[in-house]
């Protein structure tokens, strides 16, 4: 196997992976090399008869791994975004390895020794940086487990083992739940409401899995599915909607109640062999918030007026329903659409024309990237994805220094999981000499061949918010690859993001992008006015479906050590009730058992996070509009101050930079409509 592509530096462009070479069967020999090579570099750092310096102990270990980092991040984007049962198959494998490998790095007494003793010497001659380094890989070995004993650190490398085995199967299960629950759909007539398009996807949807003739509705993350806005067959409604909601609860080989129970359970006993009370205290301790209460405390400001708002809003589609039905679930979007139409004047299919993907990305996003930061984006079609629909772009900074690479992943696949993200393949670091490459991933229904992406207004959003995690990743300006572009606090690492929405609805970025795809004359600006006023409907619904899932989080991480629930969807209505936010008509934005944020991502006990970063955001929204907008110089400002910082400085002490002051929570709750007033 001497020709795996792994095994060597990539020389393509900024290091970008040889995708067109790689196959699966060189992932394991890749992993396996990637572990011995990555252990023999430890061994030697902690064997090392020279006493410790920062040099031969801590930027030692930044180096180190780089074969297996190479491997990993190409590993795990696929695992994400186009899953085969083999590459499930592997994950299922490496992914215990991985853990035990990091802990055997971690758990090292001889390391930790040295790293203990260089924090115990004069720090004073280390630029601020490499300091920062230091502090916090003291911090990661004494969280990992190092200072403990033999017996316990034992057991922590079980958990921990255990724990992302069981993290990879919820993440199968929900894939493989997910496409078994999809709704098939024989009569047509029952589609009635859906655009031209989404029947075509559906029927699409239906050839794809061998069912030609029928329709079939896929599902897609979080509880609350887009065809419900549209489909007037109250039944079918639903069916889509009970499928969603009971996603990964279906009591089938894909049911993850038991191990999202167990996860739960093994966290709790991780959390008390490091001495914490439970979960979300050891989790929160490293993060912007600090501790549960912290958090409690911000919700708590928020949920009382975020459930008045959905009642009051509940209120008024009971009106539209009628008095003969009763409001459920699976009517709400049908309703809200029809009142927010009615109110506004606005229907949202109706805007789909002026919002073609093509336009959106170029004329959109890289513009208004391109009048804040001066940036540019050249189509690389020589280069290759790891799919056929992955775009490369070129991005070059305003002197025309090349930046990195950005990659673009915009469609639906069975292959893909739901919602979207940002993966880094290559990370930003001058140690390493690396810049940086980085992939965006959405779930946007492909159209039929040939016909143009038409987007709804969210999916527009969510472009701009992922390529916000991508600026991150391009603008990082750092020593060490442990800070890299979003390698910050979870609870801060939303906030680029969510700010770069706002360029979505600027109106010089707007009248830039919004133009019809055939004639290309823009969107009319009463319709953007409209556009505009009518995201303040529904304000109560998000909220609240928001604030239900961060709560049930917080909620099963709370547990304490020693604790196993049996009926995961009865310790969920309990949650949800004791936190003031059980609406029959609103589940939470994830219910546990398609909960991937926290199951099978980084984000537990962290749910809460975009909604704290968005104080952040919205705070940093008025600074723009305070300082004349879309300008250049503002954007160098938050660039320099924020976002080429990575985690290499304290985030609230780069924000304080960039703001001038601390964050004020007012914007977010005006923006929310939680503040009173109307
Ligand atoms: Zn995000």
């Amino acid at each position: 196997m001497a020709d795996n592509p792994f095994f060597t530096v990539s020389d393509l462009p900024y290091q970008l992976p040889p995708f067109e070479t790689i196959e699966d069967a060189h992932y394991r020999p890749a992993f396996e090399r990637g572990m011995s090579e990555q252990r023999a570099e430890v061994e030697a750092i902690a064997t090392n008869p020279d006493p410790p310096t920062f040099e031969n102990t801590v930027v030692a270990l930044e180096r180190s791994g780089q074969t297996l980092q190479r491997v990993a991040a190409v590993f795990f984007n696929l695992a994400s975004s186009d899953a085969s049962p083999e590459i499930q198959a592997i994950q299922q494998e490496v992914s215990p390895a991985l853990a035990a490998h990091s802990d055997a790095i971690h758990l090292d007494r001889r390391l930790f020794e040295r790293v203990t003793a260089l924090t115990n010497d004069d720090t004073s001659a280390l630029d601020p940086e490499s300091r920062r380094l230091l502090e916090r890989l003291h911090l990661r070995f004494v969280r990992a487990g190092a200072a403990l004993g033999d017996e316990q650190q034992a057991r922590l490398r079980e958990i921990n083992e255990e724990l992302s085995t069981l993290s990879t199967r919820f993440q199968n299960n929900l894939l493989a739940d997910t496409n078994a629950s999809a709704v098939v759909v024989d009569d047509p007539s029952q589609l009635d409401g859906l655009s031209d398009d989404a029947v075509a996807a559906a029927a699409q949807a239906a050839s794809d899995r061998g069912l030609d003739g029928t329709y079939v509705l896929t599902l897609v993350l979080p509880s609350n599915q887009p065809a419900l806005a549209s489909l007037t067959d109250r039944d079918l409604r639903e069916r889509l909607h009970r499928a969603s909601v009971e996603r990964g609860a279906n009591g089938n080989e894909h049911d993850n109640g038991e191990i999202a129970a167990r996860m739960v359970t093994l966290r709790a006993e991780r959390a008390a062999l490091l001495g914490y009370p439970d979960h979300a205290t050891y989790v929160l301790e490293d993060s912007t918030a600090g501790s549960p209460g912290a958090v409690h405390d911000m919700l708590a400001r928020l949920t009382p007026a975020a459930v008045a708002n959905a009642r009051a809003e509940a209120a008024r589609l009971q009106e539209a329903v009628g008095d003969e039905i009763e409001l459920r679930a699976w009517d709400w979007s049908f309703y809200s659409e029809q009142v927010q139409r009615a109110t506004y004047d606005i229907d949202g299919a109706q805007l789909r024309p002026y919002f073609e993907l093509e336009r959106v990305l170029r004329d959109g996003v890289f513009y208004a990237a391109s009048r804040l930061y001066g940036v540019t984006f050249t189509e690389r079609t020589d280069l290759s994805g790891y799919h056929p629909e992955v775009r490369v772009f070129e991005v070059f900074d305003e002197d025309g220094t090349p930046l990195g690479l950005f990659l673009g992943d915009f469609f639906t696949r069975d292959s893909k999981r739901g919602g979207a993200w940002m993966n880094t393949f290559v990370d930003q670091s001058t140690l390493l000499g690396t810049k940086p490459v980085v992939v965006n991933n959405l779930n946007i229904p492909r159209p039929p061949d040939g016909e143009p992406a038409l987007l709804t207004f969210d999916e527009v959003r969510t472009l701009f918010h992922e390529f916000g995690h991508s600026l991150h990743g391009l603008f990082s300006d750092v020593t060490y690859p442990t800070f890299s572009g979003t390698s910050v606090f979870r609870d801060f690492v939303e906030f680029p993001s969510q700010v770069n929405e706002m360029w979505a609805v600027h109106p010089e970025v707007l009248e830039n992008y919004a133009r019809h795809y055939r004639a290309g004359e823009p969107l009319p600006q009463e319709q953007v006015r409209r556009l505009l006023d009518s995201r303040e409907w529904g304000q109560g619904f998000k909220t609240t479906e928001y604030l239900a899932a961060s709560l049930l989080d917080l909620a099963w991480h709370e547990t304490a050590n020693g604790q196993h629930v049996d009926d995961v969807s009865g310790f969920e209505a309990a949650a949800l009730q004791r936190a003031g936010v059980a609406l029959d008509t609103i589940p939470p934005r994830y219910r546990t058992t398609y909960f991937a944020h926290i199951f099978d991502g980084d984000y537990s006990a962290g749910y809460y996070s975009y909604i704290w970063s968005e104080v952040l955001d919205a705070d940093t929204v008025e600074w723009f509009e305070e300082n004349g907008g879309l300008l250049r110089e503002n954007g160098e400002h938050f660039r320099r101050t924020l976002l080429s910082r990575g985690g290499s400085v304290d985030p609230m002490v780069a924000f304080r930079e960039f703001r001038g002051a601390q964050p004020r929570i007012e914007p977010l709750l005006k923006r929310r409509g939680l503040d009173g007033a109307d």
